[in-house]
């Protein structure tokens, strides 16, 4: 296995548990890939960005599962909204409503969108949702051609669609596959009453990965570290060894390049990405930046355990303090709401507060300094969180991810390679490789676990281990089932 991201540690998993010796090499110095956290000079522990799951993320619970991490995610099934004037509005699904009806009492009290606003995106979310999911007409479209054809208003556009998808898929809505946009809101919010609720690690992202290196050793293999690959040797269709930045040289029975897209072409001949070979489509895959911010203040500024920002360049705050405390605290699945238990754990020990703020498609960031961004974002907070008007900033760190995840561009899916590629013993995983799914830690599993069942079958042992989406529920089972009877 070549790479410890989320794709190279879940195909991992699973081979070691259909009895195979895995021998994982990772580059860097810790597992988790672009899902991973490390320690800062001065000891405090971030991870790269703050990293959400969602309930409908079936394939990465079932990883969390099996590396024994389940319990370190704790889901929260009210969504909280600020706008410019730091009024608030939550989302959260009546548990009296079948989808796709679960999410309207709360919409219709959602104050940042007009009676108009809403009755355009009811329309547009009612044909998502009647069409099980797959609406006529979207193929090949931008999701904002599609919305602007559902004739949506500029505020349902900026205020809604936008705020939902930009953070879910890391691109304007512009630049964005329909069909992507569309599964988001059919998967999350229409087809299973808990699809949208949002899970967050109560841990540093690294830690979610302890459980892994067990998994191999106990089967004989190994995971090791600063153990970079420089070249994969391919004699015809076979994988014949990989040399080792070092030099040394590793024979394996078959191997699975689990790898971000752009390090290939250099651990591959080149005949493999000339036209019309299996990795000719890469080149067309591009890449969009997100930025990480995380503050430090000197006293409580927050007391919700996260925000998604309207009208702003930020787009989520996370309340690290708050969701990384070990009592339950906030609107998380199995605690009720302690007001006073939140205030007295957001303000810690120490009085002081982390928060993490999130920029997805942070192109205009890019070139901008850190002091500027940060700056930038406490200009925003004032807005909505005024106790950061008089707090004292102790610590301010910007972390920038240029190639943060792929563009889900129109038309994307005929540029990613299956995981099979044709050859008889080599196998790709990778957020990037055809899954279906976007740039997602889900996407990254998803990929493992094909990779995982196509080694497995070539062996002669096939297995499965991707697993099913969350049932479509109320009238969206209808839907749904209607949908796949006219596909048969
Ligand atoms: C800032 C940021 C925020 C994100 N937020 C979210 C989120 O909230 N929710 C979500 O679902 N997804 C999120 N994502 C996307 C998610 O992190 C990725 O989709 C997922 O982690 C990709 O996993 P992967 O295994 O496919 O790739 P990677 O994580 O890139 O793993 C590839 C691994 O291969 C290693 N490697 C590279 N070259 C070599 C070599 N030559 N030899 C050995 N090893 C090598 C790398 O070091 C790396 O560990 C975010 C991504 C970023 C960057």
């Amino acid at each position: 296995m070549i790479g410890g991201g989320l794709a190279g540690l879940s195909c991992a998993v699973a081979l070691a548990e259909a009895g195979l010796r895995v021998r994982l090499l990772e580059k860097r110095p810790h597992l988790g890939g672009r899902a991973t956290s490390y320690t800062l000079p001065d000891g405090s522990e971030v991870d790269n960005c703050q990293h959400v799951t969602l309930r409908c993320c079936t394939n990465l619970a079932d990883f969390y599962r099996r590396a024994g991490a389940a319990d370190k995610v704790r889901f929260y099934s009210r969504l909280y909204f600020a706008d410019k004037q730091g009024r608030r509005s939550t989302i959260e699904a009546s548990s009296w409503l079948p989808p796709p009806l679960h999410m309207a009492p709360s919409f219709l009290f959602f104050s940042a969108l007009t009676l108009a606003d809403k009755r355009s995106i009811a329309r547009a979310l009612m044909a998502v949702a009647r069409s099980g999911g797959s609406p006529a007409g979207a193929e090949g479209l931008s999701m904002l051609d599609w919305l602007q054809r559902m004739k949506q208003t500029r505020a349902a556009i900026e205020r809604y669609w936008r705020v939902v998808l930009v953070s879910a898929l890391d691109e304007e809505l512009a630049r964005t596959d329909a069909r992507y946009g569309i599964e988001v809101f059919w998967k999350a919010f229409l087809a299973n009453s808990m699809g949208y609720q949002v899970g967050i690690p109560t841990v540093p992202l690294a830690e979610l990965y302890d459980g892994c290196r067990e998994a191999l050793v106990q089967r004989g293999g190994a995971v090791e570290l600063r153990s970079g690959v420089r070249e994969m040797r391919v004699a015809g269709k076979r994988f014949a060894g990989a040399v080792l930045e070092g030099g040394a040289e590793i024979q394996a029975d078959a191997c699975v390049a689990a790898v971000p897209h752009s390090a290939l072409p250099g651990m591959l001949p080149s005949e493999m990405f000339g036209d019309g070979a299996p990795l000719a489509g890469l080149k067309h895959i591009k890449t969009s930046p997100i930025t990480g911010v995380h503050l430090w203040f000197d006293r409580t500024v927050m007391t919700e355990p996260f925000l998604t920002l309207l009208d702003h360049t930020t787009q989520w705050v996370f309340n690290k303090t708050l969701l990384s405390a070990p009592r339950d605290g906030g609107n998380a699945k199995g605690g009720a709401t302690k007001k006073r238990g939140i205030e007295d754990e957001a303000g810690g020990k120490s009085n002081g507060q982390y928060l993490q703020l999130v920029i997805s498609a942070s192109y205009d960031l890019v070139p901008r300094s850190r002091q500027e961004i940060v700056d930038l974002c406490r200009s925003e907070l004032a807005d909505v969180l005024p106790a950061t008007r008089e707090a004292n900033l102790v610590k301010a760190t910007v972390i920038k991810e240029v190639n943060a995840t792929f563009s889900p561009q129109p038309g994307i899916d005929r540029w990613r390679p299956a995981q099979d590629i044709g050859m008889e013993n080599l196998f790709l995983a990778g957020d990037w490789t055809r899954t279906g799914w976007p740039s997602t830690m889900e996407g990254a599993v998803r990929s493992g676990y094909l990779a995982a069942e196509a080694l497995l079958a070539s062996f002669g042992q096939p297995r499965k281990f991707l697993q099913p989406d969350l049932p479509a529920e109320g009238l969206c089972a209808r839907w749904a089932s209607r949908r796949m009877e006219g596909r048969s």
